[in-house]
């Protein structure tokens, strides 16, 4: 008998049918002999439903307030799917995510976790329950107040309850049949990779893969979790994501996936002096104001003039605040102008095998200049290269370089359910 942890998606429990199908899922894997802790997503886009409507009757909803709003739709997927459960004759109980024990930092909207103490669940489970938890949510303890762990969230969960409880596998159901050589939404021609390793599947994640959020990556490398991302649609077997033991060789292909990402945009700083610590000022501005960036380019200076243009991408979300903290400090910076540019979008490559083989970037950037595409920033970390193009042109941009690293399937990749939202 193994404890399985199995968690739902919003796609997978959208509707009453959706919670029903899982149900039986779950129903059949503890009849099974199995105990089995269960994680669950909002219904369908519950969530950015409520945030619409939190944005509707505020303009900056308090963060508190906010946390509050979001994590009911967490519960009424818990309960519902407890009841569902229950009337399969199987004995189920639902947790929010305090009473599961998931302690966080102080941080609405994007809290850590910093422990995990489910004596609630394993109580459940030794009564011969299935404990269906809410994703997620956690609790802090110093305000008393309810937290969220950031968008996708529920991920972590999972992850986090399945390496306290010592689970067997952490299984992450879906609307697609697993990890794929690229988003099968955008790439029609893109495979379901049947194992990869969690330092590439953190590269995809961190560059735009949602199917896994990255923090629940990180979580299970730490704590040594095996995922294993599946649909919730059928029974085959989906992408397992592990970790290698030290030693172990592992077959590694040069290309494992393309990540396209639109949450991006680009800020130049034009016409700055081209003098030691000009950078130095005007990171420390944008640090100082909290935001965290993502690529970093410097022009060669214009000879006559001894200026420069420094150009460097950041979440979107972050534009207006990055904007309003250069312009504080113009006078220091003494820069020409500031464009912003949020038409962008993020292509990257991934592949542990990159750090062995010469003339990966040379063919990315050929696939890009055959189709027509002009690259804006290129940056490289050992197992990646990522480009910056304009948005119009990141989906064509994808299918041809998954074409051009022979990534492509014969059949076309399977969606079965979400809205993509
Ligand atoms: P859930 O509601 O189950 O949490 P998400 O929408 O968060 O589902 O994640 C699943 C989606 O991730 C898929 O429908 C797919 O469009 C998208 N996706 C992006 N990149 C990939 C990839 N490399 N492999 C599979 N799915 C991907
Ligand atoms: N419901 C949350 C969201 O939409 C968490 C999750 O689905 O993982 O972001
Ligand atoms: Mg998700």
């Amino acid at each position: 008998m193994s404890l399985i942890v199995q968690k739902f998606g919003g796609s997978s429990v959208a509707d009453a049918e959706g919670i029903k199908r899982v149900s039986a899922r779950i129903a059949e894997t503890r009849k099974a002999g199995h105990d089995v802790v269960v994680v669950v997503s909002a219904m369908g886009d519950t969530t950015d439903e409520l945030i619409d409507l939190a944005e509707s009757v505020s303009t900056v909803p308090a963060p508190r307030e906010m946390d509050m709003l979001l994590t009911a739709g967490e519960r009424i997927s818990m309960a519902l799917v407890a009841m569902a459960i229950r009337s399969l004759g199987i004995s189920a109980r639902s947790f929010t995510g305090s009473q599961a024990g998931m302690i966080t930092d102080e941080k609405h909207g994007a809290a850590r976790i910093v422990d995990v103490t489910p004596g609630r669940v394993r109580e459940a489970l030794d009564e011969g329950d299935v404990a269906i938890v809410a994703g997620f949510q956690g609790f802090n303890r110093a305000t008393g107040d309810i937290t969220t762990l950031g968008r996708g969230g529920s991920d972590t969960s999972a992850v986090a309850l399945a390496a306290a409880l010592n689970a067997d596998v952490c299984e992450i159901y879906t609307d697609v049949d697993g990890i794929f050589t690229a988003d099968p939404r955008v790439v029609k021609k893109a495979h379901k990779i049947n194992r990869v390793t969690s330092e590439e599947m953190l590269e995809l994640a961190a560059n735009g893969a949602k199917v896994l959020y990255i923090r629940a990556v990180e979580f299970a490398r730490r704590h040594g979790v095996t995922i294993h991302v599946r649909s919730s649609f059928n029974h085959n077997e989906g992408t397992i994501v592990y970790n290698p033991t030290e030693g172990q060789t592992v077959e590694e292909p040069i290309i494992t996936g393309v990540a396209g990402d639109l949450s991006e945009a680009k800020i130049v700083v034009v016409g700055v002096p081209d003098v030691p610590g000009t950078a130095a000022k005007i990171f420390t501005i944008i640090a100082n104001a909290g935001i965290n960036i993502d690529m970093i380019v410097q022009n060669v200076s214009a000879a006559a003039t001894g200026l420069t243009d420094i150009s460097f991408t950041l979440p979107k979300t972050e534009g207006k605040k990055a904007l309003a903290a250069l312009d504080g400090a113009k006078a220091e910076l003494s820069f020409a102008d500031v464009v912003y540019d949020d038409e962008i979008g993020k292509l990257s490559v991934v592949g542990a095998g990159m750090r062995t083989n010469a003339g990966v970037s040379a063919q990315l950037f050929t696939a890009l200049s055959d189709a027509g595409i002009n690259i804006e920033m290129i940056s490289t970390s050992e197992i990646r290269i990522s480009v910056i193009t304009s948005d119009a042109d990141l989906t064509r941009a994808m299918q041809v370089v998954h074409t051009a690293f022979g990534l492509d399937s014969t059949e076309e990749a399977q969606v079965h359910g979400g809205t993509g939202r």
